[in-house]
């Protein structure tokens, strides 16, 4: 079996605030009858509400992981989102707003247990306070950040002020961009070697053939989930990942990709 990774998604993005959306359609038998899910308060009740709100994992939590990777000697790529949305707008690092979450990351990957990718730099629009949950709909489509109708500078500036700030507090180069909701656009591309990018981790491949030497990575070899797996189900969800693909081994995004270049 070839090697293959697991990408955990979403690790310090304030999507998981703010992202609060309902569902609109119950099934009633055989048909789907519509739903407000989405009228004031009712997007935040379960089981009505879909995504946010939930909560960061913590310190220990990243403990009870990086004990299950060491014994499983695999390895993971955790994609964080460098900056935290307040909902005022201000944007808080990673490390300032979860430092203890940010010294348990830092000491997976000093132990070889994690690559740390980015998972962009906000995670979500911030023009308008788009990101901000309404009263009437739901926000979904606003908690995706690379859009193609954004200038091409605010691609530039969230990518360098990302790499940035996650450069600077793990001490490494982040060479793997995760482009949130896979969503991405051409001016993404051609933005991310200058950022120190080399490999993008994304369903879909390269938006309209851009690929500016950027290497696209098989996204049949990389299994990606959501820290909110982990947060309603723990250590058994990583558990089952672990063994169900045949015995494969574990390693990070950026092995593959550079397992790519060579095999070229
Ligand atoms: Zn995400």
């Amino acid at each position: 079996m070839d090697a293959m990774a697991l990408r955990l998604d979403d690790v310090g993005a304030a999507s998981k605030q703010h992202e609060v959306y309902g569902i609109t359609r119950i099934p009633v038998g055989p048909v789907a009858l519509p739903f407000p899910g989405n009228l004031l308060f009712l997007k935040y009740l379960p089981p009505i509400k879909r995504w946010a709100p939930y909560a960061e994992m913590t310190a220990a939590q990243w403990e009870g992981i990086l004990t299950t990777l060491d014994a499983a000697k695999a390895r993971l790529t955790v994609a964080v989102t460098a900056g935290w949305v307040e909902r005022d707008g201000r944007i808080v690092p990673f490390p300032t707003k979860f430092p203890d979450q940010a010294r348990a990351l830092r000491g997976g990957r000093e132990r070889g247990l994690l690559e740390i990718a980015n998972h962009g730099y906000t995670h979500c629009v911030l023009e308008d306070a788009l990101f901000r949950p309404r009263l009437f709909s739901g926000n979904r489509p606003y908690h995706r950040e690379f859009y193609d109708w954004l200038p091409e500078d605010v691609h530039r500036e969230h990518l360098r002020v990302s790499q940035d700030i996650l450069g600077s507090w793990f001490g490494v180069a982040i060479e793997t961009l995760v482009p949130p909701g896979n969503v991405l656009s051409a001016k993404t591309v051609r933005a991310a070697p200058a950022a120190g990018i080399r490999f993008i981790s994304r369903a879909g491949g390269a938006p309209s053939g851009e690929t500016a030497g950027v290497v696209f990575v098989d996204d049949t070899r990389v299994v990606a989930f959501h820290d909110r797996d982990l947060v309603r189900r723990g250590v058994p969800f990583l558990r089952q990942q672990l063994t169900a693909y045949g015995g494969a081994t574990f390693v990070t995004v950026s092995d593959l990709g550079r397992q790519q270049v060579a095999e070229r």
